[in-house]
């Protein structure tokens, strides 16, 4: 499904990913994990279109994503949720979530909402109000519910945890399996490394730009290495 080969991406003389190789299988769910800085969110960004890198190249599906831009790639089914969820604060949570449809014109629509609804609830209780009342849980679960209206075939889910309570934390993770488990491809990043690769099939670890670990995740889990520098051992 995505085949990212030497990928250097740089903010001026800053090299933030180092010759990056990184592979994903239909159906998948891959964990990227790494310290603050690493180069996760850049790595993402790339992949979604945000940031043109400096060299390498990216393949979804088998073709080139050189020559696109971000604004091309949901229709293909490659959609991200951005590390802060970048939901629109002053709409309501019902624009928010068809903002989410706004390439899709099946019949479906209506039905996919509301199941977006009923596998959120607090968000169909909240739907007239402000997206940006919203507690920062709920502004994930938004984001997430929106990112799903876009019927992803690869979702791109930028550190999903951050900042919740260990609730909420819960509730995403059970959803981002759930969307796993339905046939979508993940990749995953996290700063919450256990998490990552307890529900992970596979994972990659990335140090200062470079990826240094790869394996099934419950190797990882299990490996000495990863553990004193991730897992708090
Ligand atoms: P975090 O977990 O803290 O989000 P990360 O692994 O996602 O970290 P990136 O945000 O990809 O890391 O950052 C990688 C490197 O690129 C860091 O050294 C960071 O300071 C630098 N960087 C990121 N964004 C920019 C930017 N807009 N301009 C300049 N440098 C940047």
């Amino acid at each position: 499904m995505l085949a990212v080969r030497d990928l250097h991406v740089a903010y001026g003389g800053i090299q933030a990913v180092k010759g990056l190789n990184l592979d994903l299988y239909e159906g998948e769910l891959v964990s990227l994990i790494g310290a603050n800085g690493a180069g996760k969110t850049t790595t993402l960004k790339a992949i979604c279109g945000l940031l043109h890198p400096s060299s390498g190249d990216i393949l979804y599906q088998g073709r080139s994503l050189k020559g696109q831009g971000a604004w091309d790639l949901p229709a293909q089914g490659l959609v991200m949720v951005p590390e802060g969820r970048g939901i629109f604060t002053r709409m309501t949570i019902d624009e928010n979530l068809r903002m989410g449809t706004y390439l899709r014109a099946d019949a479906d629509i209506e039905s996919d909402i509301e199941r977006v609804y009923a596998r959120f609830p607090r968000l169909k209780e909240r739907m007239k109000q402000l997206a940006g009342t919203l507690s920062g849980g709920e502004q994930q679960m938004l984001a997430m519910g929106r990112a799903l209206l876009a019927r992803p075939k690869l979702l791109l889910l930028d550190e999903p945890s951050m900042g919740l309570s260990p609730i909420m934390v819960d509730l995403i993770f059970e959803v981002v399996r759930e969307v796993s488990q339905q046939g979508v491809t993940v990749l995953l990043v996290e700063q919450n490394a256990h998490r990552a690769l307890e529900m992970a099939d596979r994972a990659y670890v990335l140090e200062s730009g470079e990826m240094t670990l790869s394996g099934p995740a419950a190797q990882l889990l299990g490996d000495p290495q990863v553990q004193a520098a991730y897992l708090g051992a």
